[in-house]
């Protein structure tokens, strides 16, 4: 719940309260600088332990950014780190971000932004966007489609189940394109709950604590599926040698997380089945006396995936279909024009394609349109952006009653009046 005051700290929702506690605690800074200082209260170390995760989550919403220092505040829309990582020239460190915006107040210095930053900041600055309407800058959410603070999006982000380098490990594990039960698996191995004869042992039960295959090692899960003899032939074989480095201690999270920081799907998923394989495998050797050659287990997992892959696609058309049947085009009532539109995003050139076709009450098509529009966006600042091109197309249109139909839901939710607060608003 301190979570929550320190969110109401930054946006200054008691101007009163945080007068009162800026001057006790933190009279020159700002509350996402500020320090513990020589004599804590209780209700102040609190505050101060929920400061991070706070930070992490809390970004600017640019306006005319005269309020935002470009280099001391967080305002660029990455859930891992808000702040810019370009080097900060010496005379610009108080500058403020109104400093790259263009003289028409709405669009970005492009110029002035690829002369002071890196790839990374110029691509995130290119995705927020500005303000039609001149307005003051303040502070919203990252981790919530609305821009809204909830202890439980502050939560999640402090037991790090969202973004960070533990965050985005989790992530890339639970998003791998393999079956429910090989996930499964990886989730329990890196939980260190798999029933390895260690763990057993552990539990009290009656068993050799030694691996059943070497008959050298304590079996743990790190030296069943990365340092047994048979572990290593295997990632060597694969080209995986790098699997089998594994220091003193390390469990086998430590080794994913080292593994998924770097490369790329692929690799992680081929990691990931070989995995689930060697410890196939082990249960056979042990419970059944079954031996499988190196080979053996690559084919089973590569079956597996293949059987699975199989499946995900023949679902996958079974529901295209399903879609498709249910979102027929509906005509528009009597009198009324519809106008469907869509966006497509090329972040690679920087350009977003939107499209609109305007058809009447019988169905007949009327006119339609396309423009590029300049900006790297994500997919549902696209949508909102390409409804604003079709309220300017349609505005010209006297006393034509217009329905418009598009795909993203948060933008229709945000047109009838569920506003939020992120950035996407500003469009
Ligand atoms: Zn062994």
């Amino acid at each position: 719940m301190f979570s929550k005051q320190a969110w109401r700290l930054i946006n200054k929702a008691n101007p009163l309260v945080t007068e009162i506690m800026k001057a006790m605690y933190y009279p020159s800074k700002e509350f996402l600088n500020a320090e513990l200082g020589m004599n804590p209260s209780y209700m102040w170390r609190s505050l101060l332990a929920s400061q991070e995760a706070v930070s992490q989550g809390c970004r600017r919403k640019i306006g005319d950014g005269r309020d935002t220092f470009i280099w001391h505040i967080p305002w660029l829309p990455c859930e891992v780190n808000g702040f810019m990582t370009s080097p900060m020239h010496p005379e610009l460190e108080n500058s403020t971000v109104n400093g790259l915006i263009s003289e028409d107040h709405n669009s970005w210095d492009l110029d002035i932004v690829h002369d002071l930053c890196n790839e990374r900041d110029n691509k995130l600055i290119q995705q927020i966007p500005l303000p039609a309407i001149s307005r003051m800058d303040s502070w919203y959410w990252l981790l919530d489609n609305k821009g809204k603070f909830t202890v439980r999006s502050c939560y999640r982000k402090i037991r790090g189940e969202s973004g960070g380098l533990e965050g985005g490990f989790w992530k890339k594990m639970w998003s791998l394109q393999l079956p429910g039960k090989i996930v499964n698996f990886l989730w329990r191995a890196c939980q260190n709950v798999l029933p390895t004869m260690a763990e057993l042992v552990k539990k009290q039960v009656d068993v050799n604590m030694l691996c059943g295959w070497c008959m050298l090692h304590v079996e743990e899960a790190v030296h069943t599926l990365f340092t047994c003899s048979f572990a290593r032939t295997l990632w060597t074989e694969e080209g995986l040698h790098e699997m089998t480095n594994v220091d003193a201690g390390m469990t086998v999270k430590d080794v994913l997380k080292r593994e998924f920081i770097d490369g790329n799907r692929e690799k992680w998923v081929k990691i990931g089945l070989l995995c689930w394989g060697l410890w196939t495998r082990r249960n056979m050797w042990i419970w059944e006396k079954k031996p499988m050659s190196v080979f053996g287990v690559r084919s089973m997992a590569m079956s597996l995936l293949q059987e699975w892959q199989q499946s995900q696609e023949n679902a996958g058309k079974g529901n295209k279909g399903m879609q498709q049947r249910n979102r027929k085009w509906c005509k528009p009532p009597e009198g009324w024009v519809k106008i469907n539109l869509d966006a497509a995003c090329q972040n690679q050139i920087g350009e977003i394609g939107v499209a609109c076709v305007a058809r009447d009450d019988r169905g007949e098509f009327l006119r339609a349109r396309s423009n590029r529009v300049h900006g790297s966006m994500q997919a549902r600042e696209a949508e909102a952006r390409s409804l604003k091109e079709a309220l300017l197309w349609t505005h010209t249109w006297r006393k034509q009653k217009c329905i418009f139909e598009l795909d993203s839901k948060l933008v229709v939710d945000a047109i009838h009046g569920d506003r939020g607060n992120s950035i996407f608003m500003l469009l």
